[in-house]
């Protein structure tokens, strides 16, 4: 069977599969990413996982057609370069990812924004076959954002199209990374509710998953922080859902576990805030694909676009 080669690399981890042309995962696994190593870490670590599915490949008998990989940060061009670098992964900036994994592989290749891949794979095999328009956000440390239209991914110029992330929540906010304020990340992620937990009197130091077990329990704190972090959420794709009127819009990312603690909250205040017929054309559903949406997604992107 043709398949694809899938990378999804994090800050910690590179996750990594052999993915069909339907998104089926037939192999996967996960190697350390290397970061710490710079550039040559990243390599190392690219290298082991292309040689790793090569191998598996020829044992199970599939044929390697194309390799695509996942990345945070700005990925632009045909050679994939790396634009900006994300703090998790320092030192990569101009890396020719492209390039580089076309030659590891030997077959035609993709890099992307993680977040872009995962709105493609979620828009081929996930929760936005079916819709033509759909937008993605990825709940977690920070928001990625992907958007498609007309079933084609957004880009624009430098490959920075979708990243809602980083749309204007509150005016002069708190300071963002790339130098803006305000920025809906910043309200609406991970790091934001481990924020207004304390803020609403919650204890210090709790991750979200511990936070989600106490509003689970009725603990005030917790239920207001979820509460507070999700109807931001739904105010901020209000936004990007007004120029667009997708007909999904997805939810993914490791915030997206606590499930109705998010979600109600956030299909709430997203409704009261559109207009009714945006509201009524959208969906709002969790994305499908979890924790293989970096993989399937970088596999899909290399099949239709690698080079
Ligand atoms: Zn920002």
């Amino acid at each position: 069977m043709q398949v694809a080669i899938g990378l999804d690399l994090g800050g910690t981890q590179l996750k990594f599969g052999l993915v069909t042309r339907d998104g089926e995962v037939v192999h996967d696994d996960v190697v350390p990413s290397r970061t710490a190593e710079g550039i040559l870490g990243v390599k190392a670590s690219l290298e082991e996982a292309v040689g790793a599915l090569q191998e598996k490949a020829r044992w199970k008998g599939h044929t390697i057609v194309a390799a695509g990989l996942g990345m945070p940060g700005t990925v632009s061009g045909s050679r994939g370069t790396v634009l900006t670098a994300p703090p998790q992964i320092p030192g990569i900036m101009g890396f020719h990812a492209g390039t580089y994994l076309r030659s590891v592989s030997g077959v035609k290749a993709a890099v992307d924004n993680d977040a872009t891949v995962a709105a493609l794979g979620e828009a081929r095999v996930g929760v936005g076959v079916g819709a033509p328009t759909m937008l993605l956000a990825t709940v977690g440390t920070g928001i990625g954002g992907g958007v498609v239209i007309g079933g084609q991914l957004v880009r624009g110029r430098y490959g920075t199209g979708g990243e809602i992330g980083h749309s204007v929540f509150v005016p002069d906010g708190l300071p963002c990374a790339h130098g803006g304020a305000g920025c809906l990340e910043l309200y609406a992620s991970a790091t934001a509710l481990k924020r207004i937990y304390v803020d609403m009197g919650g204890a210090e130091g709790m991750e979200p998953k511990n936070i989600a077990a106490r509003a689970e329990k009725g603990e005030a704190a917790a239920v207001r922080a979820f509460d507070r972090v999700g109807r931001n959420l739904g105010l901020g794709l209000a936004q990007a859902a007004t120029l667009i009127a997708p007909d999904v819009i997805a939810i993914g990312g490791g915030l997206a576990d606590a499930g109705k603690l998010l979600m109600d909250p956030l299909r709430q205040s997203f409704r009261a805030q559109v207009l009714p017929y945006v509201a009524k054309g959208a969906r709002i559903l969790r994305a499908k694909l979890r924790n293989r949406a970096g993989i399937i997604g970088a596999a899909i992107l290399a099949f239709e676009e690698g080079l």
